[in-house]
């Protein structure tokens, strides 16, 4: 990692560990608190959201604007795009942009699970999104995605659960990442899912630990010189 990194910190604003769980703790309980944490560190961030959660907590949504926070899309429902039907991913996209620009100008865009075919973005260009974020640096499919179109395409550098590693293990795997760092979590690990039947990587450390890791990862990357911006920044 360069001194001086520039970081983008990302959250996908869904129901609870999809599709494993279907409750939304993670925006009643997680929400509040992740949302605490970054007006303490005055760090601004972006929140990919899907309109069916905007359309249930709206205060929510309000809140993340009236913080200074980018409002941005994470598509209508949480379905997989790989599974949809051209006319289902233009709803998708569409029904969540409808929403979610009732409370602010939404440009960028984050598929659910990160699988975007590269087929749907001129889906995302009708829409008036200037930003996708859905491919991932640690996904083979990244490296061979030749498309060309006018959406600037920023990838996701490390899965969430890196940011919840004991320090020495996150430590190794964020050194490895290059400029612009996208990081990114989700509502639900901020509360203790420890004792849930879900995969090993959706409850490990989850609730109060993985807030500590959060702000010791931004502390860490103030130490450096870290210049935090929004996704929309990117694109600009
Ligand atoms: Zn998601």
């Amino acid at each position: 990692m360069s001194e001086s990194p520039l970081v983008a910190f990302t959250v996908d604003v869904e129901p609870d560990c999809p599709p494993y769980l279907s409750g939304f703790r993670g925006i009643e309980h997680g929400m509040p608190r992740l949302l605490d944490l970054l007006a303490e560190e005055r760090v601004p961030a972006t929140f990919f959201t899907t309109g069916e959660v905007a359309a249930r907590f709206p205060k929510v949504v309000d809140r993340i604007v009236r913080d200074g926070h980018e409002l941005a899309s994470h598509g209508m429902t949480h379905r997989a795009f790989t599974t949809l039907e051209r006319g289902e991913a233009r709803r998708e996209i569409e029904e969540s942009a409808t929403i979610l620009r009732r409370s602010a100008t939404v440009t960028s865009f984050r598929a659910p699970y990160l699988r975007f075919p590269s087929r749907y973005l001129p889906l995302l260009e009708s829409a008036g999104f200037t930003l996708d974020s859905s491919q991932a640096k640690y996904k083979a499919a990244y490296y061979r995605d030749r498309t060309t179109t006018s959406i600037v395409r920023v990838p996701a550098s490390v899965t969430s659960s890196v940011l919840r590693l004991p320090r020495v293990v996150r430590a190794a795997y964020l050194a490895a990442v290059s400029d612009p760092v996208v990081l990114f979590v989700h509502p639900w690990e901020f509360v203790d899912l420890r004792k849930e039947q879900l995969r090993i990587d959706c409850r490990f450390r989850t609730g109060d630990t993985a807030l500590e890791c959060v702000r010791t990862v931004l502390r860490g990357y103030k130490t450096k010189g870290a210049r935090f911006t929004r996704m929309a920044e990117l694109s600009a």
